[in-house]
């Protein structure tokens, strides 16, 4: 092991002499890194798009100017491009915004049930569109403490993931397992479980799912839309909520993504 050291003197308050601290600072130039490789993938996830999009101007002030055809499809290119900036600008705000709430604790008092059930109804429109069934299985109403708006955005990150790797007539199904309703879990917390019969992720992966802009499948992601950031969003969220996220999956399976939350 490779530890980084700062060292210093400390003048004594009285007398001749002087301290001399060693401190381990090994933690914050980790941090440092990271930091630095954070900065260097979010410009290179921009700039792929950005540069795309600068070759197409290109192409249309040129050679495409006076071809109709050409131009409606690059003009589609160039919207679909535009559109992956914006997610991902969208998502390092949510981001940033989640790192900074982090250590304050949610006080608001919310409804569970209603608030899963509000969400899935929001997203039967992109599940329609990628034949994707997506099924819930909810108890009665559920009061518990914590941020509304970001428990949304948790369940949302997690059902988009499993509409978008699931194929065509598969099915997503949301649980909701509250402490009394199922005694399996009773004492646990509150289980919200979202399952699909996708690909599954082979196990080697799983401790680094959470990560910023960590794919399993590079292309795929891309292909799918995927800005490589709703997991580790995702941690951030269900940490604050002093929850935890596990992950089961089978390769040619499916996955499960359970968020357990204590009341
Ligand atoms: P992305 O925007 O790429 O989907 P995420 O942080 O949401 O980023 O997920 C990280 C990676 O985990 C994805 O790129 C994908 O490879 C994998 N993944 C996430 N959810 C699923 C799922 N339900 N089925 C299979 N793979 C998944």
């Amino acid at each position: 092991t490779t530890f980084q050291v700062s060292c210093r003197a400390v003048p004594l308050a009285q007398g001749p002499g002087a301290l001399v601290v060693f401190e381990d600072v090994t933690h914050l130039e980790q941090a440092v890194q990271m930091r630095r490789d954070f900065v260097a993938n979010v410009s290179h996830e921009l700039r792929t798009p950005l540069t795309a999009l600068m070759g197409f101007i290109e192409t249309l002030k040129g050679p495409a100017r006076d071809d109709p055809a050409a131009r409606e499809r690059f003009l589609n290119i160039m919207e679909s491009e535009a559109g992956r900036m914006n997610r991902l600008v969208g998502d390092l705000l949510s981001l940033s915004r989640v790192e900074q709430d982090e250590r304050v604790r949610p006080t608001e008092r919310l409804d569970l049930g209603e608030l899963v059930d509000s969400t899935v109804h929001g997203l039967a429109p992109l599940a329609a569109e990628a034949g994707v069934l997506v099924k819930t299985d909810l108890p009665e109403p559920f009061e518990m403490t914590g941020d509304s708006d970001q428990l949304r955005q948790v369940l949302t990150n997690l059902v988009e993931n499993a509409i978008k790797y699931s194929g065509r007539g598969s099915d997503v199904v949301i649980r909701l397992s509250v402490p009394g309703y199922e005694p399996k879990v009773r004492g646990e917390g509150v289980t919200l479980e979202v399952r699909d019969s996708g690909p599954g992720i082979d196990p080697i992966h799983l401790p680094r799912l959470t990560e910023r802009f960590y794919r399993v499948d590079n292309h795929r992601s891309r292909e799918k839309g995927g800005t490589g950031l709703g997991l580790a969003i995702v941690k951030h969220i269900v940490t604050r909520h002093r929850g935890r996220l596990q992950v089961d999956s089978t390769l040619g399976k499916g996955s499960v993504f359970k968020v357990i939350l204590p009341v």
